[in-house]
C-alpha cells in the first residue's frame, strides 16, 4: 500500500464536491449560510483543506494516502457518490494533463496518429504513475490500466468507488488522443482480485478529430 498520493488526487475529490454543492440560483445563494451546515462541499473546513492541497500541489508535494482514503469514504456515504466520483475523475485527468508542457501537448495533437500514439502512451503512463499510483500498458490496440491500491476501495458499496479511476482513464484518453470507446472494468479488488484493471479502446483518430476533441 503506498504511503502517499499526489496532492491533486484528494484535491480532485474536494473540487468535485464543491462544484456539485455550489448554490444553483439566487434563492439558494440567500440561504448559503444555512446550506453550509448541511452540505459538506460548502463548509469552512473543506475550503481550508482545498487551500492546503492546492498549495501542496503547487509545490509538487505528496500527501497522505490514508487521508485520501478517508475523504473517499466521506464521499461514498453521499447518495450522489457515483456522480461525485465521475466528476472528480475528470477533474484529476484535466489537472494531470495540464502538467504536460504546452510543447508536448501540441506535438501530440499535430503529429500523425502513428507517431502521436507512442508519445501519448508514454505520457499517459507517466501521469497515471504519478497521479494514480497506477500502471498503464498497451495490449494490441487497447490500453490496460492497473490500480493495485485504489483509494476508493471500501468507499462505497460494491464497485461504485471504481468509477473514479474509470473516469480518469476516459478523460485522459479523450485529452490525449481524442476518444475512448468502450472501457471495461475487467478485474476488481472489491471482488477479492489482486488489482483493479480496466481495458480501454485506444483507437487512433485523425489529426483534425483529435484537435476538435481536445478543444472541446
Ligand atoms: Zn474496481
Amino acid at each position: 500500500m503506498p504511503a502517499t498520493v499526489d496532492a491533486l488526487l484528494p484535491l480532485s475529490f474536494l473540487e468535485a464536491v464543491r462544484g456539485i454543492d455550489a448554490p444553483r440560483d439566487d434563492a439558494e445563494t440567500e440561504y448559503v449560510a444555512e446550506l453550509r451546515n448541511k452540505r459538506l462541499g460548502l463548509s469552512e473546513p473543506i475550503y481550508a483543506q482545498i487551500r492546503r492541497y492546492t498549495q501542496a500541489a503547487r509545490r509538487s508535494e505528496r500527501t497522505s494516502y490514508a487521508e485520501a482514503v478517508a475523504l473517499a469514504r466521506l464521499i461514498g456515504r453521499r447518495t450522489d457518490a457515483a456522480a461525485v466520483f465521475v466528476t472528480a475523475g475528470q477533474h484529476l485527468a484535466r489537472q494531470a494533463y495540464a502538467t504536460l508542457s504546452p510543447v508536448m501537448r501540441r506535438t501530440i495533437l499535430l503529429l500523425p496518429s502513428l507517431l502521436a500514439r507512442p508519445l501519448a502512451l508514454r505520457q499517459a503512463r507517466r501521469l497515471s504513475k504519478r497521479f494514480l499510483n497506477a500502471r498503464i500498458t498497451r495490449i494490441g490496440s487497447s490500453l490496460r490500466l492497473d490500480v493495485p491500491d485504489p483509494v476508493t476501495l471500501d468507499a462505497a458499496p460494491e464497485e461504485r468507488g471504481c468509477a473514479y479511476y474509470e473516469s480518469v482513464l476516459r478523460e485522459l484518453i479523450r485529452l490525449l488522443v481524442g476518444d475512448a470507446t468502450s472501457i471495461e472494468h475487467i478485474r476488481c479488488v472489491s471482488r477479492g482480485e489482486s488489482v483493479c484493471e480496466w481495458r480501454a479502446d485506444w483507437r487512433p483518430l485523425s489529426r483534425r478529430a483529435r484537435r476538435t476533441a481536445s478543444a472541446a
